[in-house]
């Protein structure tokens, strides 16, 4: 232990699912971080709503408080788990004004207002990180803001959201339908009673936007993220990518396209023998694509308290550290201010399943349909009639194209739509990682 320095106070904002074991662990490792770090930790108070609540880890009485304003202004260390915009941002701004060090998992926060709290830190020379805000445990802000900071990112491809994933690998291992697989998540403690945040790929669309930024070196404003959730998807289009050789993923893409950047969030079909196939449950996993480094892939728990705690617990002895050592800490930069692509103009594959009238001339006509619009048909299969008991005269089409710009794909899917010989386009997955 480096003598003579004095010892830290860290303030912890929220005591819950994350800050509680983050409380435990810095109270019973006090030792063991003190020598790491080369200054021991002190807690000097825990800011929860409600100090009479039972907690997941028991915190002394006399740490909590409901006072968060007078513990953030009191730290040489804040450690924001309360989650939610305010008075998460307030008590952050004013812990980074009074020159103390902030750690965050609050990726809604950060996506909504990110530059903002940036600038406050910078313009005091304080620090904020946010290891835990995407993918819980996984190392993954640290590896591309430095270990990747002399490379050049092309993609990343991330399963980022245990939620949908988890939902979408019971529809595809065990059968189940998309309402079966949420009841199953929602029981067993993967899904909030709420699920909108997670299926209608918001929380994935908050962490596409801080992946990017720190990919590409470029402010990214969250609303420009184009987002689609996964609720539309069915147990029919599953089994079509299965028989394919697809898995059907919600992934977040951040791409390099010419001179600018695409970033989104949809359901997307990866090919079987691609590694982000083999994420199974409620992990999460981010694939990158380096000019220098090649493919990288970075995997484990997306969520829960000791896993998340643990991305936490790094980031205060990263600040702790230099605390101690005195000097710049983390350094990112926004300078490189890519443009986004026009969604339009993002090149895409699409698999499309059509019920079609099954009649002599339709397949001609169909494959008119997409090379009207620029779009070249890479795979064309017919499978058997959904309910032929039905005697309906209709056959099933399942079309893989080859990649082309979105906006011609979403053309072709118009004109589909609208042509006479065509009952139904009923599934749309974009492909990803062929
Ligand atoms: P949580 O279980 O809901 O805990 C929130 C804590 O904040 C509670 O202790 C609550 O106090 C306190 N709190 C909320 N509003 C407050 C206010 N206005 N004043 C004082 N205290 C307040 O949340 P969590 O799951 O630990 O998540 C915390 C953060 O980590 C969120 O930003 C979340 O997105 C992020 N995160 C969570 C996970 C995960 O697995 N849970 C994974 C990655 C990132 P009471 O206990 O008294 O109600």
């Amino acid at each position: 232990m480096r003598q003579n320095y004095r010892n830290l106070k860290v303030a912890v904002l929220g005591s819950g699912t994350v800050g509680s074991e983050v409380v435990h662990r810095l109270l019973t490792e006090r030792e063991e971080l003190g020598q790491r770090i080369g200054a021991e930790l002190d807690v000097v108070g825990v800011a929860v709503r409600d100090t009479s609540k039972p907690r997941n880890q028991a915190i002394p009485a006399e740490l909590l408080t409901t006072e968060a304003d007078a513990v953030v202004t009191s730290a040489d260390i804040v450690v924001e788990l309360m989650g939610g915009i305010e008075p998460a941002k307030s008590l952050i701004l004013r812990a980074l004004e009074s020159g103390a060090d902030v750690i965050t998992a609050n990726k809604a926060l950060l996506a909504a207002h990110g530059p903002e709290l940036f600038d406050a830190a910078a313009k005091v020379g304080a620090q904020l990180y946010y290891e835990a805000a995407v993918a819980g445990a996984i190392p993954i802000i640290r590896p591309l803001r430095d270990s990747l900071a002399g490379d050049e990112v092309h993609r990343i491809l991330g399963i980022v959201n245990g939620t949908t994933n988890f939902i979408l690998d019971l529809m595809d291992t065990e059968g189940q339908s998309m309402e079966a697989a949420l009841a199953t998540a929602t029981e067993l403690g993967y899904a909030e009673a709420d699920p909108t945040a997670d299926v209608g790929g918001y929380d994935a669309q908050q962490k596409a936007a801080l992946l990017a930024q720190l990919a590409f070196h470029t402010a990214i404003d969250v609303d420009e993220v184009g987002r689609e959730g996964i609720t539309e998807i069915t147990l029919d289009q599953v089994r079509a990518a299965r028989e394919a050789g697809y898995v059907i993923k919600l992934l977040a893409i951040c791409e390099r396209i010419g001179e600018g950047v695409s970033v989104r969030v949809h359901p997307t079909l990866v090919p079987r023998e691609h590694p982000l196939a083999a994420v199974h449950g409620a992990n999460n996993a981010v694939f990158v694509e380096a000019q220098g480094a090649g493919s990288l892939m970075f995997y484990g728990a997306g969520a829960g308290g000791p896993e998340t705690a643990s991305a936490v617990l790094g980031d205060i002895v990263s600040a702790a550290r230099r605390h101690v050592a005195g000097g710049p800490g983390v350094a990112e930069s926004t300078h490189a201010d890519l443009p986004m692509v026009d969604p339009g103009l993002v090149p895409t594959r699409y698999q499309i399943a059509l019920e079609v009238r099954d009649e002599p001339g339709v397949l001609a006509h169909i494959a008119s349909v997409f090379s009207d619009a620029g779009v070249s048909v890479e795979t064309l299969n017919q499978h058997a009639p959904p309910h032929p008991e039905q005697g309906d005269g209709l056959a099933t089409l399942v079309i893989h194209t080859h990649q082309a710009p979105e906006a011609n794909l979403a053309q072709t899917v118009a004109n589909l739509a609208a042509s006479e010989v065509v009952s139904e386009v009923s599934g749309v997955v974009r492909v990803e990682g062929a």
